[in-house]
């Protein structure tokens, strides 16, 4: 059993938006066919998946927090479609390569029709990423992903420092990679979006943590304000599973931060080079994620650290955000002058061998998530496989996600702070110019 504390602030892209009313959190005891517990980006794909299946059947989705406010609308928004695999490119690993890209590419286009369909105004924008590299270790990785692209047969420009000036407005880069596949998008507003428009059958509770979930037929979800008896539960909370029982020893955290600049003047914008939006990707591991968003802003983000799952407060947010300025002034000294507006920090699930999860954990209880801060398309891709996999059906998408390496072992505090300590380190090192 949990306390039921779920930490929340007031940052992020979801203050970006205009104010939303959260649904009321379920009070008294409630009865459903499934429960699906975390409403992020898994948790939506997997509960829309369930109504499309069980059209007859009653669904509680249940949030801990106001939907926005995990992992699902505090990424940097890029829904990606080619992974990069770093440290090298191995001939031996394709069929791996592809099952991952099968995966990314299937939440993808399950991102683009939700939306489409629902007419979900999330600042959505397909037309993929530059891969930068700004140093000499991001300059090796630069060559290994070229040969991976071209092995692979994926649609892609390289770029040199002069061809990415021109169009990014910084002569930061030394080389790049356009690949063409991918889209960026506001998080907050993706999943808002998504919440709103969920089937009739979906019934969504927010500010509703679940605190306990008593085994037995049916399971008895024991909430902060009531209960909810289910036949069975999916799983889609991240590195939160533990609290309730879940791969202690298996799922991590990480705490990510990055920080938005005011809306930029057309002047300021104009010093930005050809594109009216564009989403940069680090090819170094511990590089920094830059965008010009559809509204004129510049959002940077390159810290990450062990925070033992937590978000940083507002004293620590002050103090990342001297490495954000730096990083972003270095890159664009023609907008030293611009000041931020808002930092924001995030936690993303991870495993020690950067794998995601995806089984059925208990009986009548499965679980998806982890995606090591890559799981906005995949992450959709593993909700919908798991309410598939959970109704009985046996699909390709299933298999892919079912093919995932097991986690390795994490080990108990304090033995994992000091390893998450060297982790960290080892992200960082040789990351330069690339920061
Ligand atoms: C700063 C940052 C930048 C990132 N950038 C990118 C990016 O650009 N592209 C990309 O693909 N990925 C990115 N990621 C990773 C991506 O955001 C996550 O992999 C993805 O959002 C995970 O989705 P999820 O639905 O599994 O989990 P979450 O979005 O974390 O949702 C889990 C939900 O479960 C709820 N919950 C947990 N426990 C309980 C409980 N007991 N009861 C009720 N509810 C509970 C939580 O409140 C939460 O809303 C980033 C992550 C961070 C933090």
């Amino acid at each position: 059993m949990n306390n039921g504390k779920f930490e929340t602030d007031r940052h992020g892209w979801a203050e970006l938006l205009p104010p939303r009313q959260a649904t009321p959190p379920l009070k008294g005891e409630h009865r459903a066919d499934w429960a699906v517990v975390g409403a992020g980006v898994t948790g939506l794909a997997a509960a829309r998946r369930l109504a499309e299946n069980r059209p007859d059947q009653k669904i509680v989705l249940l949030d801990a927090r106001a939907v926005g406010q995990g992992a699902s609308g505090r990424n940097s928004g890029y829904a990606v479609a080619v992974s990069h695999f770093g440290g090298g490119f191995s001939q031996k690993k394709i069929d791996e390569y592809r099952r991952v890209n099968r995966i990314n590419q299937a939440g993808l286009t399950l991102l683009r029709e939700r939306i489409e369909a629902n007419s979900i105004g999330c600042q959505w924008r397909e037309q993929g990423f530059y891969h930068t590299a700004a140093d000499s270790r991001s300059q090796a990785e630069y060559h290994y992903f070229l040969e991976y692209l071209s092995a692979l047969e994926i649609a892609h420009t390289p770029l040199d420092t002069a061809e990415l000036a021109d169009r990014l407005g910084t002569k930061t880069y030394h080389s790049g990679i356009h690949v063409h596949a991918g889209a960026l998008v506001q998080p907050a507003a993706l999943v808002r979006g998504l919440a709103d428009t969920l089937p009739s059958n979906v019934h969504l509770s927010e500010n509703s943590p679940v605190i306990n979930i008593e085994r037995g037929a049916p399971l008895r979800l024991v909430t902060s304000d009531g209960a909810l008896l289910a036949d069975n539960v999916l799983l889609a909370t991240n590195f939160e599973a533990p609290k309730l029982g879940f791969l202690a020893r298996r799922l991590s955290a990480s705490t990510l931060t990055g920080s938005f600049t005011r809306i930029l003047s057309e002047d300021e914008r104009a010093s930005l080079g050809s594109l009216s939006d564009w989403g940069v990707l680090s090819l170094h591991g511990g590089g920094a994620t830059v965008r010009l968003t559809v509204d004129g802003r510049i959002s940077l983000r390159n810290t990450a650290e062990y925070n033992g799952g937590q978000l940083l407060s507002d004293a620590q947010l002050q103090q990342r955000q001297a490495v954000h300025r730096e990083s972003f002034e270095r890159r664009f000294p023609q907008l030293a002058h611009v000041p931020f507006e808002f930092a924001w920090s995030g936690v993303e699930g991870i495993s020690r061998n950067s794998t995601n999860f995806f089984s059925k954990t208990a009986k009548n209880i499965y679980f998806a998530g982890g995606y090591n801060g890559s799981g906005v398309s995949r992450g959709t891709a593993f909700g919908h496989a798991l309410a598939d996999y959970a109704c009985g059906a046996d699909t390709d998408l299933v298999r892919d996600c079912l093919a995932s390496a097991p986690a390795t072992w994490i080990p108990p505090r304090p033995l994992v702070d000091i390893g998450a300590y060297f982790t960290v380190k080892k992200r960082f090192r040789g990351v330069g110019l690339d920061r």
